[in-house]
Protein backbone atom coordinates (compact mmCIF):
# COMPACT_ATOMS: atom_id res chain seq x y z
CA UNK A 1 0.00 0.00 0.00
CA UNK A 2 1.20 3.81 -0.92
CA UNK A 3 1.17 6.15 1.91
CA UNK A 4 -1.33 8.16 0.54
CA UNK A 5 -4.17 5.19 0.56
CA UNK A 6 -2.90 4.53 3.86
CA UNK A 7 -3.87 7.86 4.85
CA UNK A 8 -7.00 7.73 2.95
CA UNK A 9 -7.94 4.78 4.52
CA UNK A 10 -7.46 6.06 8.07
CA UNK A 11 -9.17 8.99 7.27
CA UNK A 12 -12.43 7.59 5.77
CA UNK A 13 -12.87 5.91 8.84
CA UNK A 14 -12.51 8.52 11.18
CA UNK A 15 -13.32 11.74 10.06
CA UNK A 16 -16.42 13.49 8.45
CA UNK A 17 -15.67 16.24 6.15
CA UNK A 18 -17.01 19.40 5.63
CA UNK A 19 -19.19 20.80 2.85
CA UNK A 20 -19.15 16.58 1.30
CA UNK A 21 -21.17 14.16 0.18
CA UNK A 22 -19.06 11.35 1.87
CA UNK A 23 -20.45 9.05 -0.43
CA UNK A 24 -18.65 10.11 -3.21
CA UNK A 25 -15.54 9.35 -2.09
CA UNK A 26 -16.00 5.97 -2.67
CA UNK A 27 -14.56 7.07 -5.98
CA UNK A 28 -13.64 10.41 -5.56
CA UNK A 29 -10.20 9.91 -4.01
CA UNK A 30 -9.18 12.35 -1.46
CA UNK A 31 -6.07 13.76 -0.91
CA UNK A 32 -3.70 13.38 1.95
CA UNK A 33 -1.28 16.56 2.26
CA UNK A 34 2.20 15.87 4.16
CA UNK A 35 3.30 19.40 3.40
CA UNK A 36 2.66 22.89 2.22
CA UNK A 37 5.59 25.22 0.47
CA UNK A 38 4.66 28.54 -1.33
CA UNK A 39 1.94 28.07 -3.52
CA UNK A 40 2.63 24.04 -3.71
CA UNK A 41 1.06 21.55 -1.69
CA UNK A 42 2.53 18.22 -1.62
CA UNK A 43 0.84 14.47 -0.78
CA UNK A 44 2.27 11.80 0.73
CA UNK A 45 3.52 10.08 -2.75
CA UNK A 46 5.17 13.23 -3.39
CA UNK A 47 3.05 14.50 -6.07
CA UNK A 48 2.57 18.31 -6.28
CA UNK A 49 -0.69 20.57 -6.16
CA UNK A 50 -0.70 24.17 -7.21
CA UNK A 51 -3.14 25.76 -4.53
CA UNK A 52 -4.88 28.23 -6.72
CA UNK A 53 -7.61 28.82 -4.69
CA UNK A 54 -5.74 29.81 -1.08
CA UNK A 55 -7.16 26.51 0.50
CA UNK A 56 -10.76 28.04 0.68
CA UNK A 57 -9.51 31.40 -0.08
CA UNK A 58 -7.67 31.72 3.60
CA UNK A 59 -4.20 31.74 2.00
CA UNK A 60 -2.25 35.49 0.90
CA UNK A 61 1.51 34.66 1.20
CA UNK A 62 2.11 30.98 1.01
CA UNK A 63 2.52 28.14 2.99
CA UNK A 64 4.92 27.56 5.45
CA UNK A 65 6.07 31.36 5.04
CA UNK A 66 9.29 31.88 6.56
CA UNK A 67 8.51 35.31 7.75
CA UNK A 68 4.77 34.13 9.60
CA UNK A 69 6.81 31.22 10.88
CA UNK A 70 9.26 33.21 12.45
CA UNK A 71 6.83 35.40 14.37
CA UNK A 72 4.85 32.41 15.37
CA UNK A 73 7.62 30.43 16.40
CA UNK A 74 8.69 33.68 18.57
CA UNK A 75 4.94 34.18 20.18
CA UNK A 76 4.67 30.18 21.20
CA UNK A 77 8.05 30.93 23.11
CA UNK A 78 5.83 33.45 25.02
CA UNK A 79 2.36 32.97 25.12
CA UNK A 80 0.02 30.54 23.18
CA UNK A 81 -3.20 31.62 24.57
CA UNK A 82 -5.06 33.29 27.69
CA UNK A 83 -8.81 34.01 28.50
CA UNK A 84 -9.74 37.51 26.65
CA UNK A 85 -12.14 38.66 29.29
CA UNK A 86 -10.27 40.49 32.06
CA UNK A 87 -7.35 40.09 30.33
CA UNK A 88 -4.88 40.85 27.50
CA UNK A 89 -1.91 40.32 25.68
CA UNK A 90 0.74 42.10 23.44
CA UNK A 91 -0.70 40.97 20.27
CA UNK A 92 -4.10 41.55 20.48
CA UNK A 93 -3.14 45.24 21.43
CA UNK A 94 -0.85 45.96 18.63
CA UNK A 95 -3.17 44.02 16.23
CA UNK A 96 -6.02 45.83 17.03
CA UNK A 97 -4.31 49.30 16.96
CA UNK A 98 -3.17 48.58 13.23
CA UNK A 99 -6.16 47.04 12.17
CA UNK A 100 -7.93 50.50 13.55
CA UNK A 101 -5.55 53.01 11.33
CA UNK A 102 -5.70 50.22 8.28
CA UNK A 103 -9.74 50.35 7.91
CA UNK A 104 -11.79 53.06 6.62
CA UNK A 105 -11.74 56.14 8.79
CA UNK A 106 -14.63 55.98 11.55
CA UNK A 107 -13.63 52.43 12.41
CA UNK A 108 -12.22 52.41 15.60
CA UNK A 109 -12.93 49.12 17.38
CA UNK A 110 -12.36 45.37 17.48
CA UNK A 111 -14.03 42.75 18.42
CA UNK A 112 -12.66 38.78 18.13
CA UNK A 113 -14.24 35.34 17.09
CA UNK A 114 -12.54 32.79 15.63
CA UNK A 115 -13.63 32.02 12.41
CA UNK A 116 -16.15 33.94 9.62
CA UNK A 117 -19.56 32.54 10.50
CA UNK A 118 -19.10 34.24 14.08
CA UNK A 119 -18.31 37.38 13.17
CA UNK A 120 -21.33 37.58 11.34
CA UNK A 121 -23.27 36.36 14.34
CA UNK A 122 -21.85 39.08 16.22
CA UNK A 123 -22.52 41.63 13.27
CA UNK A 124 -25.95 40.71 13.85
CA UNK A 125 -26.18 40.38 17.41
CA UNK A 126 -24.33 43.72 18.03
CA UNK A 127 -25.94 45.71 15.05
CA UNK A 128 -29.44 44.34 16.47
CA UNK A 129 -28.46 45.42 20.59
CA UNK A 130 -27.33 48.78 19.43
CA UNK A 131 -30.46 49.77 18.35
CA UNK A 132 -32.44 47.94 21.69
CA UNK A 133 -29.79 49.71 23.26
CA UNK A 134 -31.28 52.72 21.75
CA UNK A 135 -34.97 52.27 22.72
CA UNK A 136 -36.02 51.89 18.95
CA UNK A 137 -37.05 47.89 20.06
CA UNK A 138 -39.25 47.52 16.86
CA UNK A 139 -36.18 47.00 14.78
CA UNK A 140 -35.20 43.49 14.28
CA UNK A 141 -34.79 42.52 10.46
CA UNK A 142 -32.24 42.27 8.34
CA UNK A 143 -31.83 42.84 4.56
CA UNK A 144 -29.46 40.90 2.03
CA UNK A 145 -29.38 40.12 -1.12
CA UNK A 146 -30.08 37.36 -3.23
CA UNK A 147 -27.33 34.85 -3.97
CA UNK A 148 -25.18 36.37 -1.12
CA UNK A 149 -23.08 33.86 1.45
CA UNK A 150 -22.03 34.84 4.49
CA UNK A 151 -21.29 31.35 6.34
CA UNK A 152 -22.91 28.05 7.90
CA UNK A 153 -23.74 28.88 11.39
CA UNK A 154 -27.80 29.54 11.67
CA UNK A 155 -28.02 33.54 12.05
CA UNK A 156 -25.11 33.53 9.44
CA UNK A 157 -27.25 31.14 7.08
CA UNK A 158 -30.52 32.98 7.61
CA UNK A 159 -29.00 36.15 6.46
CA UNK A 160 -27.28 34.09 3.39
CA UNK A 161 -29.30 33.19 -0.07
CA UNK A 162 -27.52 30.35 -1.64
CA UNK A 163 -30.67 27.69 -2.07
CA UNK A 164 -27.94 24.34 -1.29
CA UNK A 165 -26.66 25.40 1.55
CA UNK A 166 -29.95 27.33 3.08
CA UNK A 167 -32.82 25.45 1.97
CA UNK A 168 -32.72 22.09 3.91
CA UNK A 169 -32.39 24.06 7.31
CA UNK A 170 -34.87 26.94 6.27
CA UNK A 171 -37.52 25.62 9.13
CA UNK A 172 -34.64 27.15 11.72
CA UNK A 173 -33.91 29.99 10.67
CA UNK A 174 -34.87 33.90 11.13
CA UNK A 175 -36.80 35.70 8.62
CA UNK A 176 -34.57 38.13 6.63
CA UNK A 177 -35.89 40.66 3.75
CA UNK A 178 -34.42 39.31 1.10
CA UNK A 179 -33.34 42.00 -2.20
CA UNK A 180 -32.09 41.21 -5.79
CA UNK A 181 -28.35 41.10 -6.07
CA UNK A 182 -26.69 43.72 -8.34
CA UNK A 183 -24.63 40.98 -10.09
CA UNK A 184 -23.74 42.17 -13.11
CA UNK A 185 -23.90 38.23 -14.85
CA UNK A 186 -27.55 39.65 -15.43
CA UNK A 187 -26.76 42.49 -17.28
CA UNK A 188 -27.73 43.74 -20.66
CA UNK A 189 -26.03 42.50 -23.77
CA UNK A 190 -23.94 45.62 -23.79
CA UNK A 191 -24.59 47.46 -20.89
CA UNK A 192 -21.75 48.62 -18.82
CA UNK A 193 -21.09 47.31 -15.49
CA UNK A 194 -21.84 50.59 -13.53
CA UNK A 195 -25.12 51.14 -15.45
CA UNK A 196 -26.24 47.75 -14.59
CA UNK A 197 -25.24 48.30 -10.62
CA UNK A 198 -27.05 51.51 -10.83
CA UNK A 199 -29.85 50.60 -12.04
CA UNK A 200 -30.61 46.91 -9.58
CA UNK A 201 -30.13 49.75 -6.52
CA UNK A 202 -33.54 50.58 -7.15
CA UNK A 203 -34.51 47.07 -5.51
CA UNK A 204 -32.39 47.95 -2.34
CA UNK A 205 -34.14 51.54 -2.67
CA UNK A 206 -37.50 50.20 -2.28
CA UNK A 207 -37.04 47.77 0.21
CA UNK A 208 -35.60 50.55 2.30
CA UNK A 209 -37.90 52.94 1.91
CA UNK A 210 -40.79 50.24 2.64
CA UNK A 211 -39.18 48.25 5.71
CA UNK A 212 -36.66 50.92 7.38
CA UNK A 213 -38.54 50.71 10.38
CA UNK A 214 -38.04 47.41 11.21
CA UNK A 215 -34.86 46.95 10.18
CA UNK A 216 -31.47 47.04 12.21
CA UNK A 217 -29.22 46.47 8.83
CA UNK A 218 -28.15 45.51 5.61
CA UNK A 219 -25.07 42.80 5.00
CA UNK A 220 -23.66 42.49 1.84
CA UNK A 221 -20.63 41.31 0.23
CA UNK A 222 -18.69 44.23 -1.46
CA UNK A 223 -17.91 43.76 -4.51
CA UNK A 224 -17.80 39.96 -5.11
CA UNK A 225 -20.64 37.22 -4.44
CA UNK A 226 -17.96 34.79 -3.99
CA UNK A 227 -19.73 31.41 -2.69
CA UNK A 228 -22.91 32.30 -4.72
CA UNK A 229 -21.05 31.39 -8.24
CA UNK A 230 -17.95 34.54 -7.87
CA UNK A 231 -20.61 36.85 -8.83
CA UNK A 232 -19.61 40.69 -9.33
CA UNK A 233 -20.55 44.18 -9.39
CA UNK A 234 -19.55 47.94 -9.65
CA UNK A 235 -18.34 49.60 -6.42
CA UNK A 236 -21.37 52.56 -7.19
CA UNK A 237 -23.40 50.47 -5.10
CA UNK A 238 -21.54 50.75 -2.49
CA UNK A 239 -21.67 53.96 -2.39
CA UNK A 240 -25.48 54.39 -3.18
CA UNK A 241 -25.98 51.94 -0.45
CA UNK A 242 -23.87 54.24 2.38
CA UNK A 243 -25.64 57.06 1.52
CA UNK A 244 -29.28 55.21 1.71
CA UNK A 245 -28.41 53.75 4.97
CA UNK A 246 -27.19 56.88 6.39
CA UNK A 247 -30.75 58.51 5.08
CA UNK A 248 -33.16 55.25 6.65
CA UNK A 249 -31.18 55.11 9.51
CA UNK A 250 -29.98 51.68 9.29
CA UNK A 251 -26.69 50.03 9.72
CA UNK A 252 -24.22 48.76 7.21
CA UNK A 253 -22.39 45.70 7.68
CA UNK A 254 -19.82 45.27 5.11
CA UNK A 255 -18.53 41.18 4.98
CA UNK A 256 -14.85 41.64 3.90
CA UNK A 257 -14.27 37.69 5.24
CA UNK A 258 -13.46 36.54 1.43
CA UNK A 259 -12.70 40.19 -0.36
CA UNK A 260 -10.69 41.55 2.38
CA UNK A 261 -6.96 41.37 2.27
CA UNK A 262 -6.18 42.56 -1.35
CA UNK A 263 -8.46 39.58 -3.29
CA UNK A 264 -10.06 42.47 -5.23
CA UNK A 265 -7.59 44.95 -5.74
CA UNK A 266 -7.23 47.27 -2.76
CA UNK A 267 -6.25 46.16 0.85
CA UNK A 268 -10.54 46.34 1.22
CA UNK A 269 -13.02 46.08 -1.42
CA UNK A 270 -14.98 49.33 0.40
CA UNK A 271 -12.30 51.64 -0.71
CA UNK A 272 -13.07 51.16 -4.05
CA UNK A 273 -16.11 53.26 -2.96
CA UNK A 274 -14.69 55.36 -0.83
CA UNK A 275 -16.98 54.09 2.19
CA UNK A 276 -16.80 53.55 5.48
CA UNK A 277 -19.02 50.64 6.57
CA UNK A 278 -20.70 50.46 10.12
CA UNK A 279 -19.43 46.83 10.91
CA UNK A 280 -16.50 45.59 8.72
CA UNK A 281 -16.32 41.97 9.26
CA UNK A 282 -12.60 40.31 8.33
CA UNK A 283 -11.44 36.98 8.57
CA UNK A 284 -9.84 34.34 6.21
CA UNK A 285 -6.76 35.95 5.20
CA UNK A 286 -6.31 38.00 8.36
CA UNK A 287 -4.13 35.50 9.60
CA UNK A 288 -2.28 34.95 5.72
CA UNK A 289 -4.27 31.43 6.10
CA UNK A 290 -2.85 30.18 9.08
CA UNK A 291 -4.58 29.96 12.18
CA UNK A 292 -8.92 30.32 12.69
CA UNK A 293 -9.44 34.34 13.34
CA UNK A 294 -12.30 36.97 12.54
CA UNK A 295 -12.98 40.31 13.86
CA UNK A 296 -15.90 42.46 13.75
CA UNK A 297 -14.61 46.46 13.09
CA UNK A 298 -16.75 49.12 14.10
CA UNK A 299 -17.57 52.67 15.09
CA UNK A 300 -17.33 54.54 18.52
CA UNK A 301 -20.74 55.57 18.75
CA UNK A 302 -22.08 51.44 18.54
CA UNK A 303 -19.12 50.74 21.01
CA UNK A 304 -20.44 53.39 23.63
CA UNK A 305 -24.22 52.53 23.27
CA UNK A 306 -23.25 49.60 25.17
CA UNK A 307 -20.37 51.25 27.79
CA UNK A 308 -22.66 52.15 30.95
CA UNK A 309 -22.76 50.98 34.72
CA UNK A 310 -23.32 46.61 34.75
CA UNK A 311 -26.84 46.92 36.17
CA UNK A 312 -28.28 48.44 33.11
CA UNK A 313 -27.28 44.88 31.25
CA UNK A 314 -26.73 46.93 28.26
CA UNK A 315 -23.13 45.21 27.88
CA UNK A 316 -22.30 42.99 24.86
CA UNK A 317 -22.14 39.91 26.80
CA UNK A 318 -21.02 37.33 23.89
CA UNK A 319 -17.77 35.06 23.57
CA UNK A 320 -16.29 32.89 22.50
CA UNK A 321 -12.76 30.81 24.06
CA UNK A 322 -10.36 31.55 21.68
CA UNK A 323 -11.97 34.54 21.23
CA UNK A 324 -8.29 36.71 20.53
CA UNK A 325 -5.59 33.64 20.31
CA UNK A 326 -2.55 35.07 20.87
CA UNK A 327 -1.13 33.05 18.73
CA UNK A 328 -3.69 33.48 15.83
CA UNK A 329 -3.29 37.29 16.63
CA UNK A 330 0.35 37.05 15.81
CA UNK A 331 0.18 35.50 12.61
CA UNK A 332 -2.34 38.28 11.65
CA UNK A 333 0.64 40.67 12.56
CA UNK A 334 3.12 39.61 10.86
CA UNK A 335 0.53 39.44 7.96
CA UNK A 336 -0.05 43.19 8.24
CA UNK A 337 4.19 43.27 8.14
CA UNK A 338 4.21 41.43 4.88
CA UNK A 339 1.72 44.22 3.16
CA UNK A 340 3.50 46.90 5.33
CA UNK A 341 7.21 45.76 3.84
CA UNK A 342 5.97 44.88 0.20
CA UNK A 343 4.31 46.46 -2.29
CA UNK A 344 1.83 44.31 -2.03
CA UNK A 345 -1.14 45.93 -3.91
CA UNK A 346 0.94 46.82 -6.86
CA UNK A 347 2.48 43.87 -7.56
CA UNK A 348 -0.87 42.19 -7.27
CA UNK A 349 -2.00 44.36 -10.05
CA UNK A 350 0.49 42.87 -12.48
CA UNK A 351 -0.17 39.48 -11.39
CA UNK A 352 -4.24 40.39 -11.92
CA UNK A 353 -3.40 41.74 -15.31
CA UNK A 354 -1.54 38.34 -16.04
CA UNK A 355 -4.10 36.15 -14.96
CA UNK A 356 -6.20 38.17 -17.06
CA UNK A 357 -4.32 37.66 -19.98
CA UNK A 358 -3.91 34.15 -19.66
CA UNK A 359 -7.22 33.45 -20.22
CA UNK A 360 -8.01 35.83 -23.08
CA UNK A 361 -9.22 33.26 -25.31
CA UNK A 362 -11.50 31.47 -23.15
CA UNK A 363 -13.54 34.70 -23.29
CA UNK A 364 -14.60 33.61 -27.20
CA UNK A 365 -14.95 29.42 -25.45
CA UNK A 366 -18.56 28.05 -27.07
CA UNK A 367 -19.22 27.21 -23.72
CA UNK A 368 -17.81 30.00 -22.03
CA UNK A 369 -20.54 32.77 -21.13
CA UNK A 370 -18.16 35.08 -19.06
CA UNK A 371 -14.90 36.14 -17.79
CA UNK A 372 -14.88 38.13 -14.95
CA UNK A 373 -12.67 39.44 -12.46
CA UNK A 374 -12.18 41.79 -9.58
CA UNK A 375 -8.34 41.92 -8.94
CA UNK A 376 -7.08 38.50 -8.00
CA UNK A 377 -10.30 37.02 -8.47
CA UNK A 378 -10.55 35.47 -11.86
CA UNK A 379 -14.00 33.79 -12.84
CA UNK A 380 -14.89 31.45 -15.89
CA UNK A 381 -18.94 30.82 -16.13
CA UNK A 382 -19.33 27.65 -18.25
CA UNK A 383 -22.90 27.04 -19.61
CA UNK A 384 -24.63 24.72 -22.25
CA UNK A 385 -26.20 27.51 -24.26
CA UNK A 386 -24.02 30.75 -24.43
CA UNK A 387 -26.27 32.93 -26.33
CA UNK A 388 -29.14 31.97 -24.07
CA UNK A 389 -26.89 32.16 -21.00
CA UNK A 390 -28.32 28.45 -20.04
CA UNK A 391 -27.08 27.06 -17.47
CA UNK A 392 -26.04 23.24 -17.43
CA UNK A 393 -28.13 21.18 -15.04
CA UNK A 394 -26.55 21.09 -11.40
CA UNK A 395 -27.02 17.40 -11.26
CA UNK A 396 -23.91 16.93 -14.37
CA UNK A 397 -21.97 18.06 -12.53
CA UNK A 398 -19.20 19.85 -14.85
CA UNK A 399 -17.62 21.29 -12.58
CA UNK A 400 -16.28 18.35 -10.80
CA UNK A 401 -14.81 17.23 -14.07
CA UNK A 402 -12.56 20.31 -14.16
CA UNK A 403 -11.45 19.38 -10.43
CA UNK A 404 -10.50 15.84 -11.38
CA UNK A 405 -8.91 16.82 -14.38
CA UNK A 406 -7.04 19.60 -12.49
CA UNK A 407 -6.03 17.54 -9.90
CA UNK A 408 -4.62 14.96 -12.29
CA UNK A 409 -2.16 17.92 -13.58
CA UNK A 410 -0.93 19.38 -10.27
CA UNK A 411 -3.43 22.26 -9.82
CA UNK A 412 -6.13 22.57 -7.01
CA UNK A 413 -9.13 24.05 -8.57
CA UNK A 414 -12.44 23.79 -6.69
CA UNK A 415 -14.93 24.71 -9.23
CA UNK A 416 -18.41 26.35 -7.45
CA UNK A 417 -21.10 24.93 -9.81
CA UNK A 418 -20.89 25.56 -12.90
CA UNK A 419 -18.23 28.67 -12.48
CA UNK A 420 -14.02 27.32 -12.37
CA UNK A 421 -12.48 30.38 -10.90
CA UNK A 422 -8.66 31.72 -9.84
CA UNK A 423 -7.97 32.76 -6.08
CA UNK A 424 -4.28 32.33 -5.69
CA UNK A 425 -1.79 33.38 -3.11
CA UNK A 426 -0.26 36.37 -4.12
CA UNK A 427 3.63 35.33 -4.03
CA UNK A 428 2.06 33.10 -7.43
CA UNK A 429 4.66 33.50 -10.29
CA UNK A 430 3.69 34.30 -13.86
CA UNK A 431 4.58 30.92 -15.19
CA UNK A 432 2.04 29.37 -11.99
CA UNK A 433 -0.74 31.44 -13.56
CA UNK A 434 0.13 30.23 -17.16
CA UNK A 435 0.25 26.73 -15.65
CA UNK A 436 -2.96 27.14 -13.69
CA UNK A 437 -4.83 29.06 -16.95
CA UNK A 438 -3.85 26.07 -19.36
CA UNK A 439 -5.07 23.26 -16.70
CA UNK A 440 -8.30 24.93 -16.58
CA UNK A 441 -8.33 25.87 -20.37
CA UNK A 442 -8.19 21.76 -20.46
CA UNK A 443 -10.79 21.14 -17.63
CA UNK A 444 -13.27 23.51 -19.46
CA UNK A 445 -12.96 21.41 -22.57
CA UNK A 446 -12.82 18.44 -21.35
CA UNK A 447 -15.75 19.53 -18.90
CA UNK A 448 -18.21 20.84 -21.64
CA UNK A 449 -18.03 18.27 -24.20
CA UNK A 450 -21.61 16.76 -24.97
CA UNK A 451 -22.49 14.12 -22.54
N1 LIG B 1 -18.65 35.36 4.68
C1 LIG B 1 -18.12 35.18 3.46
C2 LIG B 1 -18.23 36.28 2.44
C3 LIG B 1 -17.47 33.98 3.15
O1 LIG B 1 -16.96 33.78 1.92
C4 LIG B 1 -17.34 32.99 4.16
C5 LIG B 1 -16.62 31.67 3.91
N2 LIG B 1 -16.54 31.19 2.64
C6 LIG B 1 -17.91 33.23 5.40
C7 LIG B 1 -18.56 34.43 5.63
C8 LIG B 1 -17.85 32.21 6.50
O2 LIG B 1 -16.58 32.09 7.03
P1 LIG B 1 -16.16 30.73 7.79
O3 LIG B 1 -16.15 29.65 6.74
O4 LIG B 1 -14.81 31.04 8.34
O5 LIG B 1 -17.18 30.50 8.85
Amino acid sequence: MNANSDFVKRDLAAVWHPCTQMKDHEWLPLIPIRRGQGVWLEDFDGKRYLDAISSWWVNLFGHANPRINTALGRQLQELEHVILAGFTHQAVVELSERLVKITPPGLTRCFYADNGSSAVEVAVKMSFHYWRNCGKTQKTRFITLTNSYHGETLGALAVGNVALYKETYRPLLMDVISVTSPDCYAREAGESWESHTRKMFAHMERALEQHHDQVCAVIIEPLVQCAGNMRMYHPVYLELLREACDRYGVHLIADEIAAGFGRTGTLFACEQAGIAPDFMLLSKGLTGGYLPLSVVVTREEIYQAFYDDYATLRAFLHSHSYTGNALACRAALATLDIFRDDDVIAQNRALAAHMGRSVVQLADHPQVAEVRQHGMILAMEMVKNKHKRQPYPWQERRGLTVYQHALQRGVLLRPVGNVVYFMPPYIIKESEIELMARVAAEGIDLATREA
